[in-house]
């Protein structure tokens, strides 16, 4: 589960190319960091992935099934949004609900995945809080507890600490890395931040201009990056 494959998959808005052809290979389990500026192409990228953005060409593969005309629902991939898209007027308990009742689940089973959820995220005693009385860390671990009950083939994140402050952002970096040892669930996870693509990944996919630069391990990327771009982006010597 979580294999993703993309084959020549291009994005164009209008006249503009923001995606050229690019293949990329994800692997089962793999922490797959996407780096690079800002407006390279990441977001697309993962929107891509996600279905909420239609590719122009190519071919889109989750575990071995084309997934290229899927809709978002159908492709088992769950995205993390920033916290701040929960729903204020809910508690962490019927936030973390809502895709299970909007898929009709039944409710001793909701309450099972809830409970197993916030146990994941530390969220036990904060089920019946709304998000306004939670902490930065906190909500953000709901939005984390609202994609994991889904059990999504793939996590995708699309820059999820960028709202939270330095302190919080490293402690919320261990607590998604931690999430990944236990549930051992591919993530995909977007960032324009070097230390945090060479602290998390197992892969990172360097973009520029929607361009694959390198795709490498982050030793891999230190020690022998390709070029220039990736060597002074990765903070390589060389
Ligand atoms: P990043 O996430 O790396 O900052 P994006 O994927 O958001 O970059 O954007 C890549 C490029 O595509 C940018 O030039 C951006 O302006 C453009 N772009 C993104 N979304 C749209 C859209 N809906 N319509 C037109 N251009 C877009
Ligand atoms: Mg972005």
């Amino acid at each position: 589960m979580g294999q993703i494959t993309l084959n020549q998959v291009t994005k164009s808005f209008g006249e503009a190319q923001v995606i050229p052809p690019l293949d990329l290979e994800i692997n089962e389990g793999e922490f797959v960091v996407f780096v690079g500026p800002s407006g390279c192409g990441k977001s697309t990228l993962l929107r891509l992935i996600a279905g909420l953005e239609d590719t122009t060409s190519g071919h889109i593969s989750i575990d071995g099934k084309d997934a290229t005309e899927l809709p978002p629902a159908k492709r088992g991939l769950a995205m993390v949004f920033q916290s701040y898209a929960l729903y204020p007027h809910m508690s962490v308990r019927k936030n973390i609900a809502f895709p299970m009742r909007m898929a009709g689940i039944d409710e001793a089973t909701q309450k099972a995945k809830i409970e197993a959820a916030a146990k994941a995220l530390n969220l036990t005693d904060y089920l019946d809080r709304k998000p306004g009385q939670l902490s930065g860390g906190q909500r953000q671990r709901v939005a984390i507890g609202r994609a994991i009950v889904r059990e999504p083939a793939a996590f995708l994140f699309d820059e999820p600490l960028s709202n939270l402050d330095a302190a919080l952002r490293v402690g919320m970096r261990l607590e998604i890395m931690e999430l990944h040892e236990k549930l051992a669930t591919t993530m995909i996870y977007v960032t324009h931040d070097q230390v945090e693509a060479m602290t998390m990944a197992d892969k990172i996919v360097v973009l520029q201009a929607g361009v694959i630069e390198q795709v490498g391990s982050p030793l891999e990327l230190y020690h022998t990056p390709r070029n220039k771009f990736v060597a002074g982006f990765i903070g390589s010597p060389k």
